[in-house]
């Protein structure tokens, strides 16, 4: 066993209003300069939609992230041999177009004009030439749906649902969305460094955040291509890559990342996990049927005495230890088992984790204009949720409906039993049939709803105290990453934050 460290993210869905605040604050901190005028570390996107960059789900245009290969995975599209190849020509790569092409307003304009017969106008130029341009899309052009159908229909989740189901999804009275927002997810198998030739990536040692060592980067841009979730960009200005730091200097003095500080829903919980780095790629090669499963195996339980020996033994600080013992993340993933992993095909072993939406609370509208509900009393059943489960398992679980439904099973139960607490109008028998199906008891599920609902920022943010000069003394240790297969930072020592 081989136990390290990982800060890991939760997001509740239902909790996100789609305000792009967390995307603003990423944004003025990190990306308002030259050359990273178009990155949107931190973006949230529609569902249905394409994303940012169009279509970024789609592996068959770009080729990214991990292929099985017997027991063990090799990059679908990059690699520091198959990325040699495509030195000069790289077609699997995002063009400024599958972005957008970033503008501002000539505001100036409408104070300088000369005076005339028609009103002055700010028109658009381009960040980039400066020249005049014409708009044809922006980050969030499919924000709330907009631009449906164009958009939402040409979402790659669409393809495990049947003609008839889709159509379905695009009668007015049924349509619906949910928001999804995405950071990098600073995954335990990243597509990113495996890719880069010149190893300019790396995985901290010490908390697991993924970086690009900008001396030593030289432009290949393997990385965008390997990345499947499309989380690391090329400055055109400086010829170096860029991507999310989890901004670790806020970090390392205590303060949570931006998008998170500044998140209006509240909707984003941060932790530390521990896992075993033995498992990485016998997790990454697994069977298909058994991802997320095999996936969750590798979070180890911060409570067990062995991992507590074993984690000690491998030079993890006990402060480390306690914030994983009350990771919020851990109690959601593991714990409750109501959080998900984003793509978990892409084989990279993410560390975000989503729970899934279960809203719009209302079921669909018959043909005649009447709620569609099967339930006893108040709420309509899961199966009458407007998301179908099979775009959602998709997202969230590799096309497996039943791991979906577990989750909804539970997150119903929890709906109920705290209106029968608040309100007591539903049947008794009902509650006690949900929860039954859930496995869940009272505790569970008044905890669920505490940390759901009510928590605190320190119950929602919880990382032991940094140590820089360890932060110092592991970047020096990891600058020497080779892994062609991705599992090289194996090697690198484990320390405590
Ligand atoms: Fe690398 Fe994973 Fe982040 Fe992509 S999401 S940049 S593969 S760590
Ligand atoms: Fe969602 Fe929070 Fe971002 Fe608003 S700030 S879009 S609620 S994740």
């Amino acid at each position: 066993m081989d136990i390290r460290a990982q800060i890991s993210m939760v997001f509740h869905l239902d909790k996100c209003i789609g305000c792009h605040t967390c995307s603003v604050a990423c944004k003025n901190i990190w990306t308002d300069r030259k050359g990273a005028e178009y990155m949107w570390w931190n973006n949230v996107e529609t569902k249905p939609g394409t994303g940012y960059p169009t279509k970024w789900e789609d592996q068959d245009i770009y080729k990214g992230g991990w292929e099985k290969n017997g027991n063990t995975v090799s990059l679908k599209g990059a690699g520091k041999l198959k990325g040699l190849k495509n030195i000069f020509h790289n077609p699997n790569m995002p063009v400024l177009d599958d972005y957008y092409h970033p503008w501002r307003y000539k505001y100036e304009d409408l104070f300088t004009a000369p005076e005339g017969d028609d009103q002055p106008i700010g028109r658009a130029v381009s960040m980039i030439t400066g020249e005049p341009m014409e708009i044809k899309a922006g980050p969030n052009w499919d924000d709330d749906l907009g631009g449906s159908p164009e958009y939402a229909r040409k979402d790659t989740n669409f393809k495990s649902l049947s003609p008839a189901e889709q159509e379905a999804m695009f009668q007015l009275e049924k349509m619906t969305m949910m928001y999804l927002p995405r950071i990098c997810n600073h995954c335990l198998n990243p597509a990113c460094v495996a890719s880069c030739p010149s190893g300019a990536l790396y995985k901290r040692g010490e908390d697991g955040i993924v970086l690009i060592n900008q001396e030593r980067c030289r432009a290949w841009r393997m990385c965008v291509t390997a990345c499947p979730y499309k989380k690391t960009y090329y400055n055109w200005n400086n010829g170096k890559s860029e991507k999310c730091i989890l901004c670790y200097p806020r970090l390392e003095s205590g303060q949570a990342p931006a998008c998170m500080h500044s998140c209006v829903g509240r909707i984003r919980y941060l932790g530390v996990m521990l896992y075993d780095a033995d498992r990485i790629e016998a997790v990454a090669s697994c069977n298909e049927d058994v991802l997320v499963e095999t996936h969750l195996d590798i979070y180890l339980d911060p409570n067990d005495p062995k991992v507590i020996a074993e984690a000690q033994r491998n030079g993890i600080a006990d402060s480390t230890i306690t914030a994983a013992q009350n990771s919020p993340v851990y109690k959601f993933v593991k714990e409750w088992g109501i959080a998900l992993p984003l793509h978990p095909e892409y084989r990279t072993i993410p560390n975000l984790f989503y729970v899934p939406p279960m809203l719009p609370g209302m079921a669909q509208v018959d043909s005649s204009g009447v709620y569609e509900s099967s339930a006893k009393s108040l709420f309509p059943s899961i199966d009458q949720n407007r998301l179908p489960m099979k775009y959602l398992a998709s997202l969230f679980s590799a096309g497996d409906t039943d791991i979906v439904r577990t989750v909804y099973d539970k997150l119903m139960a929890v709906k109920v039993h705290r209106r029968d607490c608040t309100v007591g109008d539903l049947p008794k028998d009902e509650v006690k049939d949900l929860m039954t199906v859930a496995q869940i008891d009272k505790d569970t599920a008044n905890a669920i709803y505490r940390l759901t609902s009510l928590a605190t920022f320190e119950e929602r943010f919880v990382i032991p105290p940094a140590h820089r000069e360890e932060s110092i003394e592991m970047l020096e240790a990891t600058a020497d990453f080779k892994g062609e297969t991705g599992f090289g930072f194996k090697e690198r020592p484990a320390r405590g934050l």
